[in-house]
């Protein structure tokens, strides 16, 4: 169920933050009652489930964020009806991206600021050397960074983990002189991406959790 006094406080909260609703919790009534309230950017994290989605609501004009882990061989079928890819990670992906994609996509460089071994994304020492090869592709619109912090109550552990995505936003300005977005926030933790200026929040569970 759409936890709607969540959504109205979270929406209160957010300064210039676009809220991306990750839907892979749910199912379709959720995805409804998210339409009725006006919230058209969704995020699902694994193909499949974001096929069986994508289908379901086609006729809304949802904007698309594949959030997860994609991998090679399911770029073919998913990668046409995406919006935003928050989870470049390699180049291999970047090959099959260019590929099978029709026109470029918004995509964000996965960015792995926990340094766990567990998660996903790119050393962070890598991030520029990447940016400046990827840029050249065609179908490749390189619009921002993306991250998750580890799963902690420390806040400052977490504020440092989203630095690292500011720093490199603010070293590729120096070099490109371009502003990419920041993709950082999740239930636990987005107050602090609101505070450190993120430009998308990823949020699932807290969008539909009862009350408490
Ligand atoms: C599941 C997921 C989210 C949302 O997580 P919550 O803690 O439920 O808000 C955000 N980003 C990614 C990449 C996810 O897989």
């Amino acid at each position: 169920m759409l936890n709607v006094s969540n959504l109205n406080r979270i929406k209160t909260q957010m300064k210039d933050q676009t809220l991306i609703a990750v839907t892979k919790y749910v199912g379709d009534q959720e995805v409804k009652d998210l339409i009725n309230e006006g919230i058209l950017d969704l995020g699902e994290n694994r193909a499949d489930v974001f096929l069986e989605k994508y289908l379901r609501f086609k006729d809304v004009s949802i904007r698309w964020h594949f959030i997860g882990h994609l991998q090679s061989n399911k770029v073919k079928k998913v990668i046409n009806l995406i919006d935003y890819l928050h989870s470049l990670d390699r180049m291999s992906l970047v090959d099959a991206i260019e590929k099978y994609r029709n026109e470029p996509l918004k995509c964000l460089i996965e960015v792995n600021i926990s340094q766990e071994s567990s998660k996903h994304g790119m050393n962070p020492e890598n991030v520029i050397e990447f940016y400046q090869k990827v840029k050249k592709y065609d179908k490749i619109n390189v619009i921002g960074l993306m991250g998750m912090a580890s799963d902690t109550e420390d806040r400052n552990q977490i504020r440092q983990q989203f630095e690292i995505l500011c720093k490199l936003r603010d070293q590729i300005r120096e070099i490109d002189d371009i502003d990419l977005k920041l993709s950082m926030g999740m239930s636990n933790d987005y107050l602090i991406a609101i505070e450190m200026n993120a430009t998308y929040l990823r949020l699932g569970s807290i969008l539909f959790k009862e009350d408490n």
